[in-house]
C-alpha cells in the first residue's frame, strides 16, 4: 500500500464528525472554524517506541495513549478538545499494525469528540507525534503561574499505577495495566475545574517536577505530606507503608491533574468532579517543594521526574 491508500485507508474520517472542520483529511492544510468569543489552545507530543512505551505494547493501546497524552495536556489547560493532527513515522506500512493503531486511536477520539483533520506519513523508526487543539472561552484556560500563597494542593485520582504496572510487566492484571497503556485523560474535570483552579497541570513527568512546575511559574513553593498521596488498592498490597510508595507515587506517566484551589474552592471542586479529589499539601511562599512524613520531619525528595537531556 502507498502512502495515499494508507491514510484513505486508515485515517481519513476517524473520530467524530464536527460542523466546524470546513476542510479535513485531503487538501493540502484543514481549514477548522473556532467559535468566536473562544481561544484555541494547541498542544503536541511525541511518543517514541522503546521510549515512552514498551516495544512490545499492543498497537491499539499505543494508538490510544498517543492520543491520551495530548488530551490529559488539554485537560490540565481546561479545554474543550476538538480536532487533532497525526504525523506518523513507520518503519513499514504493516496492515494489522496500523488497523490495530487506528482502532485504539478511534476509541479515544470518539469518546471526545475529536475529529482528526491531517498530518504527514513517512517511513523512519516508529515515532508518533499527535497535535491536538480545543478551545476555552477567552481568558479562561487553566494554567501554571497563577498559584497563590494559602492555596490548597490537590490531585485526582491514585498515583503511582502506571510506574507499578511498568515494573510489573506481564504480571500486572488487566486493571493495572490500563493504567499504563490506556489512561483516562480527565477531560471533565479540567472542564469542571476552570473558574475554580488557580493553577493546573497533568502528571506526565511525576508529582515533584510537574507541581515544581507549578511553582516555578508561580513564583511560590510547596509542602506535601507523604501520608496524604493517594494510592490505589493495588499499589497499597504491593507496598503498604507510604515512603515504600514513594518512588512510584512521584514516578510520573499518571495523567492525573495536579491543581491548586483556594480553599474555599475546594468542596466545590471536589463536588464538581466526576473523580475523588484529594489535598495533599499547600503552596507556601517559600521556593522549593518539601516533603513531610506523618510527624512533621522532612524527608528528601525522590530524583526528579522524567527528563530527557
Ligand atoms: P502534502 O504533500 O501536501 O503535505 P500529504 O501527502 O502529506 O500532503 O498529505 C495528504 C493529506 O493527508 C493532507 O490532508 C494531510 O494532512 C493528510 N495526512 C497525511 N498523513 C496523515 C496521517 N497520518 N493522519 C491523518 N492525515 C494525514
Ligand atoms: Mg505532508
Amino acid at each position: 500500500m502507498n502512502e495515499f491508500e494508507l491514510i484513505r485507508g486508515y485515517f481519513s474520517g476517524l473520530g467524530a464528525t464536527r460542523d466546524d472542520v470546513c476542510l479535513g483529511i485531503g487538501d493540502d492544510a484543514a481549514v477548522l472554524a473556532p467559535a468566536p468569543g473562544r481561544e484555541l489552545v494547541i498542544t503536541s507530543d511525541t511518543l517514541i517506541a522503546g521510549r515512552h512505551f514498551p516495544v512490545d505494547t499492543a498497537a491499539a493501546d499505543i494508538g490510544w495513549k498517543s492520543l491520551a497524552v495530548n488530551l490529559s495536556d488539554l485537560a490540565a489547560m481546561g479545554a474543550d478538545p476538538q480536532w487533532f493532527l497525526l504525523a506518523l513515522s513507520l518503519p513499514e506500512a504493516d496492515a494489522d499494525w496500523l488497523a490495530g493503531y487506528a482502532r485504539g486511536l478511534s476509541a479515544l477520539a470518539q469518546q471526545h469528540g475529536l475529529a482528526l483533520v491531517g498530518g504527514d506519513t513517512t517511513r523512519g523508526p516508529l515515532s508518533i507525534t499527535i497535535t491536538a487543539l480545543g478551545s476555552v472561552p477567552a481568558g479562561t484556560a487553566l494554567r501554571r503561574d497563577g498559584a497563590q500563597v494559602g492555596d490548597v494542593v490537590c490531585v485526582t485520582g491514585t498515583l503511582g499505577d502506571a510506574a507499578l504496572a511498568l515494573q510489573l510487566g506481564s504480571a500486572a492484571e488487566a486493571p493495572l495495566r490500563a493504567r499504563l497503556d490506556r489512561p483516562e485523560p480527565h477531560v471533565a474535570a479540567g472542564l469542571a475545574l476552570r473558574g475554580l483552579a488557580t493553577a493546573a497541570i497533568d502528571l506526565s513527568d511525576g508529582l515533584f517536577a510537574d507541581l515544581g512546575h507549578i511553582c516555578a511559574a508561580s513564583g511560590v513553593g510547596a509542602e506535601l505530606e507523604l501520608e496524604r498521596l493517594p494510592a490505589s488498592d493495588a499499589l497499597r498490597s504491593h507496598y503498604p507503608s507510604p515512603l515504600s510508595r514513594l518512588p512510584y507515587v512521584s514516578a510520573g506517566d499518571d495523567y492525573e491533574l495536579c491543581v491548586c484551589l483556594p480553599p474555599s474552592a475546594v468542596d466545590r471542586a471536589a463536588a464538581a468532579l466526576d473523580l475523588p479529589l484529594t489535598v495533599i499539601g499547600r503552596i507556601s511562599a517559600e521556593p522549593g517543594l518539601r516533603l513531610r512524613d506523618g510527624d512533621g520531619a522532612l524527608l528528601s525528595l525522590p530524583s526528579a521526574g522524567y527528563v530527557h537531556f
